[in-house]
């Protein structure tokens, strides 16, 4: 039994085929830059790469082509024993609080949601319709907010005028739910609790924070759209609302470039110069002064929200480590850990600087809370909600 999981942007689609069951990725792959003159498509089996640079010029023959490549390299797509296709979608709003197969209502709810996702749910929409076309098994949403929607009233409303916020459905939403839902219920597996307080720290490209209690979510540090809480790759993360005043006002910039200074060129790109936080370690270890300023404000921000959220919860249990840095930056790690020390939250050196892919404890015997590195893997989630539905 497999389930195809798609996370269609605006001109790409990646996929992965997964076993649900074993967590195997059978095979995966990517188009991109469909509609422009020089497409691109990737397709890993058995460990061989197959290439196409063709125009491929929209996502209907992007996905045609995909289906034509597991067919001819493999996996027959016919003897793979596909169940299901899952489909991330970003935006969710408040009506989506788990999964949901895709029949012409889902589809028009997501469509009439893209306000709040703009860049996002629209370009998910054209991976979902050309699917819905291609395929003959359920299609499935898989919403990036869905875990979200359980946050309290406390946490997902902001101090903004009712009517107002009502009216442009204004509140947190949250975004990689799909990830704190794994991450967080693979903690609890491997500790064999579900009472626990527990604090996710998803820190990729994108970054965010949550607070689980007993499973649930109850704090989350991205809010309406995902610029918000932590310092990211390219985004700022907080930020007082009043610097867009100023920099239209006094700076002349339009609500455009403002959205792209935000989201695009600031985190540790404009502050270090550069994204990849490999390449700001580097820099910052050749004694770069930007470099270094760029990951004490890194860590003092999730110091800020591993404060808040041990405060909202009344106490904590574990604190998780996942995605691309968390995962495998083991001085990240320690920056944060270290200042816990305080609390009696200890780290264990020798296992914070074992690599590993596998979920693990990198915490000493005696700390009070503890710390944890536990890879996500959100197409093996989607996958397992999608065949759930079923
Ligand atoms: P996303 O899915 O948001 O694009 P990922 O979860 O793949 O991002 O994480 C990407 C980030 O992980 C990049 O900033 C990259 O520098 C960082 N990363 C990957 N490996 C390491 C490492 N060994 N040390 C530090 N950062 C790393």
């Amino acid at each position: 039994m497999t389930v195809l999981v798609i996370n269609s942007g605006s001109s790409s689609i990646k996929y992965q085929l997964v076993n649900p069951e074993s967590g195997e990725s059978i095979a995966s792959g990517l188009v991109e830059r469909i509609g422009e003159e020089t497409s691109h498509l990737e397709h890993d089996y058995n460990g061989e790469t197959t290439e196409l640079n063709q125009p491929i010029a929209d996502h209907g023959e992007g996905l045609r082509l995909v289906i034509d490549m597991f067919n001819d390299v493999g996996p027959k797509l016919a003897d793979a024993g596909v169940q299901a296709v899952g489909h991330r979608v970003v935006q969710g709003g408040n009506h989506f609080s788990k999964a949901a197969i895709i029949d012409d209502e889902v589809q028009a709810l997501i469509e009439e949601l893209a306000p709040l996702a703009p860049l996002h749910n629209p370009a998910n929409l054209k991976g979902i319709e050309v699917a819905r076309e291609l395929f003959d098994v359920p299609n499935v949403a898989v919403f990036d907010t869905a875990f979200f929607q359980s946050l309290p009233n406390e946490s997902a409303t902001y101090a903004l005028d009712r009517e107002t916020a009502e009216k442009y459905q204004i509140r947190r939403y949250g975004a990689h739910g799909t990830s704190h839902m794994f991450v967080s219920q693979k903690v609890s597996d491997i500790l064999g609790r579900d009472d626990l307080k527990q604090i996710v720290l998803h820190l990729g490209n994108g970054a965010s924070v949550s607070a689980v209690k007993n499973g649930k979510a109850v704090d989350t540090s991205m809010g309406l759209t995902p610029l918000e809480g932590l310092v990211m790759g390219t985004r700022t993360g907080d930020i007082d609302p009043a610097a867009v005043f100023h920099l239209a006002r006094v700076g002349g910039m339009s609500i455009d470039e403002i959205d792209t200074l935000f989201n695009k060129k600031s985190g540790m790109k404009g502050l270090a110069g550069d994204n990849d936080m490999r390449n700001v370690n580097e820099l910052a270890g050749k004694g770069d002064e930007n470099a270094i300023e760029a990951l004490e404000v890194y860590v003092h921000r999730l110091l800020h929200y591993i404060g808040a959220y041990s405060a909202v919860m009344g106490g904590l249990d574990v604190i998780t480590f996942t995605a691309g840095i968390g995962e495998n930056d083991n001085s990240t790690r320690a920056s944060v850990i270290k200042r816990l020390e305080p609390f009696g939250i200890k780290l264990d050196e020798e296992k914070n600087n074992t690599r590993s892919k596998e979920p693990r404890v990198i915490s000493t015997e005696d700390s009070t809370v503890k710390v944890m590195v536990v890879p996500t893997n959100e197409e093996l989630s989607i996958a397992q909600q999608a065949v759930a539905l079923l």
